[in-house]
């Protein structure tokens, strides 16, 4: 059934496009935003109607909740332009479905499929003209949500804001990363919140990565909060490694690693090639002992933003792991291939991945 027209969405447009602003073959992430925004608004136990209006700023109370409390959810997700040259998006319902179990988490509301799915829809039918077409480009969708009742008392909120933001996206260039193994600072552990993408998460994450990038690394590879020892995901990216024939990534039993959308995608890929794929508990000395037996043959990190993203060396303690030249990766550029062509719309979607706008 297609709820999706009995949506009600109230729609303002802009009086001036800024398109202009937009340099295809020079595009900066984060620094414009499309021409407009949704957005929802949540009181008294439901969901107002949705409004696409133009993309601004917002008029907030100092006390309002999230500022101080932190209950605040995202998500990440990219629209491309397939080869006729119209919008699609890569997998939104997966996002949706995640979106969701974060809000559990956070003590905020659901939000109804009809308001993320439609609003993303009319948003990018309706900036269109945002998403760029070259070869890596895309225009990246930021669905948020926060808390926002005006009270610093502290209590899970009952005033929510539902957002959707677009910003064009570059081609991101996968130069191979060096990562240190974080056995200090933890960015989840059992019972935590992990597996949510709330906004603590990545503040957390700040000081320490802060701290890598003085020691001239890009990234941490961070490790279990108990042992110090099973990793878990490259900064904010689920993480893969080829040992030997072999491509294992951790499992998402319990509550510690974020359930990639770009993670599951590949797990999908490598399976249907008939690659021998493990989803299991990873202890870094494993990876030493694989390096050392000159098995460790490709790692790498995957993520809407970077799509896979290269590891050249792993540094732990005293022990430095180098990666093999990337051009000798089988799996990793077969990925970044494959991925590529789905996300375009360049192949069959044999998946159901690709929703049009
Ligand atoms: C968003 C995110 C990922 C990647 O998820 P995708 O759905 O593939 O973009 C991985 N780890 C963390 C911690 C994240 O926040």
């Amino acid at each position: 059934m297609n709820t999706a027209s009995t949506m009600d969405i109230s729609v303002s447009k802009t009086a001036q496009s800024r398109i202009s602003q937009l340099n295809p073959d020079n595009i900066q992430f984060g620094k414009l935003y499309a021409d407009h925004m949704l957005v929802a608004d949540y009181q008294d136990g439901m969901w107002g109607a949705p409004a696409i209006v133009p993309f601004g700023n917002l008029s907030l109370s100092p006390a309002t909740t999230f500022m101080h409390y932190g209950q605040a959810i995202f998500e990440g997700i990219k629209a491309y332009k397939d080869p006729q040259g119209n919008p699609i998006i890569f997998r939104p319902h997966d996002n949706w479905n995640r979106f969701n179990r974060s809000a559990e988490r956070m003590a905020m509301p659901a939000v109804p499929e009809e308001i993320f799915m439609e609003g993303l829809r009319r948003l990018v039918d309706l900036d269109r003209d945002w998403v760029p077409s070259g070869e890596g480009t895309s225009l990246y969708l930021r669905p948020f949500m926060l808390a926002t009742d005006e009270f610093i008392g502290v209590r899970p909120a009952t005033h929510f804001k539902f957002m959707i933001i677009t910003s064009p996206a570059g081609p991101y260039y996968s130069k191979p990363v060096s990562i240190y193994v974080q056995d200090k600072y933890v960015r989840a552990f059992p019972g935590g919140t992990g597996f949510a993408k709330n906004a603590g998460n990545y503040g957390a994450c700040m000081y320490p990565t802060q701290q890598v990038r003085e020691m001239g690394y890009d990234q941490i590879l961070w490790t279990d909060g108990i042992h110090h020892r099973f990793v878990q995901e490259i900064g904010t990216m689920n993480v893969f490694f080829k040992l030997g024939d072999t491509v294992v990534t951790p499992d998402l039993n319990g509550d510690t690693i974020l359930a990639g959308v770009t993670r599951d995608s590949i797990l999908t890929l490598l399976r249907e090639k008939g690659v021998k794929v493990e989803e299991r508990p990873l202890p870094i000395d494993e990876l030493e002992a694989a390096a050392k037996e000159g098995k460790l043959l490709e790692a790498f990190g995957a993520g809407t933003a970077a799509s896979i993203a290269p590891i050249a060396d792993l540094t732990f303690e005293d022990q430095h792991m180098k990666l093999p030249p990337i051009e000798t990766w089988e799996v990793a550029n077969w990925l970044i291939q494959e991925l590529a062509a789905i996300r375009y719309g360049r192949k069959e979607d044999r998946h159901g991945w690709i929703f049009r706008v």
